[in-house]
């Protein structure tokens, strides 16, 4: 695939020759060069993240692939911008199998790109194929890398803030990485302070964000693990509401209604009165699940899905959860993904799967 002729895509470092009279010789654009960022060339685009497009790439001297992020500076007035600055910083203190790593920044011809380590699919792009299922014992194992990672940023004192499928990514070894840091945040473990409550997708976003809490903390990621978890067993995402409005209601009609015996502190929330139920729900949540999951793991899902965010199970009581502790079978890589899988799978390539189905119906 071609870059788009929109970016700032540069001309390559071997086509920028200088006059000997030190001035840049004009230069002449060779297709086949613009795939080229230093040593890496460009294979194809898997992603458009908020802040940037990402490509495959090959590192030309290794013969390894990496992902390149291009980190948009169009809109930028004040230079580099402050979003990848965040996630460039967070991304260097971090060193975890589960956690993506940014192995360098690359500022060629006037753009700056990041340069991660490649994983050839993300959680919501496998989901989508139907080439290959997971086991039981594969899904405990996604569960378990997942929880793997959130346990260590939260241990670091970092909040993801955007847990959600495209941003789960997997390799064909079978290991899961967290990615896309643009909305973590280091947080104060002694002191609550005050967050914007815009952040995190709104299908994987908490109660007490959707009830205008502004201080918070690790727990808002365990809920969106909790949505990833029930997603994992049943292919689909749970909550899917429109706005914030239905959000909450997609939530009712699953857990049920909360009430001040649940969440003894949601009086107390900003947007409380705007926001409470209308009429009472009963909890369902067992019922719906059944079918897809075992007793041990619907315990865990629902520890995750607790309305009450103090109650609500952290990422390193989960790892000690039954779910993963004493239930058979135990927990595998799915490694087989390499044998059994033809392409690699990112929300973009299922987008355009579903894009073509759509043309084709
Ligand atoms: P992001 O901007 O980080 O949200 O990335 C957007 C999309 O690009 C993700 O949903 C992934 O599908 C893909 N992506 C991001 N990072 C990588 C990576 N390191 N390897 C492969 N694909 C990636």
């Amino acid at each position: 695939m071609e870059i788009d002729d929109d970016e700032p895509l540069p001309p390559s470092a071997t086509n920028e020759t200088v006059a000997s009279n030190g001035t840049p010789a004009k230069f002449t654009k060779k297709k086949h060069r613009d795939k080229d960022i230093g040593i890496y060339t460009v294979v194809n685009q898997v992603g458009e993240g908020t802040f940037g497009k990402v490509y495959k790439a090959l590192n030309t001297t290794t013969g390894v692939h990496i992902a390149l992020k291009l980190i948009r500076m169009e809109q930028e007035k004040d230079g580099f911008p402050v979003t990848a600055m965040r996630e460039v910083k967070l991304l260097q203190s971090l060193n975890q199998e589960n956690v993506i790593r940014l192995y360098e920044m690359l500022v060629h011809c006037g753009s700056v790109y990041m340069v991660f380590e490649y994983m050839d699919h993300d959680l919501t792009g496998i989901l989508s194929q139907n080439q290959f299922t997971f086991t039981e014992a594969h899904l405990k194992s996604l569960c378990h890398q997942m929880f793997s990672g959130l346990a260590y940023l939260h241990h670091k004192g970092i909040i993801h803030r955007d847990i959600k499928g495209s941003n789960i990514l997997l390799n064909n070894r079978g290991e899961l990485k967290l990615a896309d840091f643009g909305l973590a945040r280091f947080y104060q473990k002694r002191r609550r302070a005050d967050y914007t409550n815009r952040v995190i997708t709104l299908w994987y976003r908490p109660p007490e964000l959707l009830y205008g809490a502004t201080i918070y903390g690790p727990e808002v990621d365990m809920w969106s693990a909790g949505c990833i978890m029930l997603e994992l067993y049943t292919k689909k995402a749970v909550f899917t509401g429109n706005d914030e409005l239905h959000q909450l209601d997609t939530i009712y009609r699953v857990i049920g209604t909360p009430d001040s015996h649940r969440w003894p502190d949601i009086g107390n929330l900003p947007w409380y009165e705007l926001v409470k139920p209308r009429e009472p729900h009963p909890n369902r949540f067992r019922e719906m699940f059944t079918k897809w999951m075992s007793p041990p793991a619907l315990d865990l899902a629902e520890r995750l899905l607790c309305y009450d965010p103090t109650k609500r199970v952290t990422a390193a009581e989960a790892l000690q959860a039954p779910y993963f502790t004493t239930e058979e079978p135990q927990a595998e890589r799915p490694v087989m993904l390499n044998s059994n899988l033809e392409g690699e799978w990112h929300e973009m390539e299922s987008k355009r799967e579903r894009a073509k189905k759509r043309k084709k119906e």
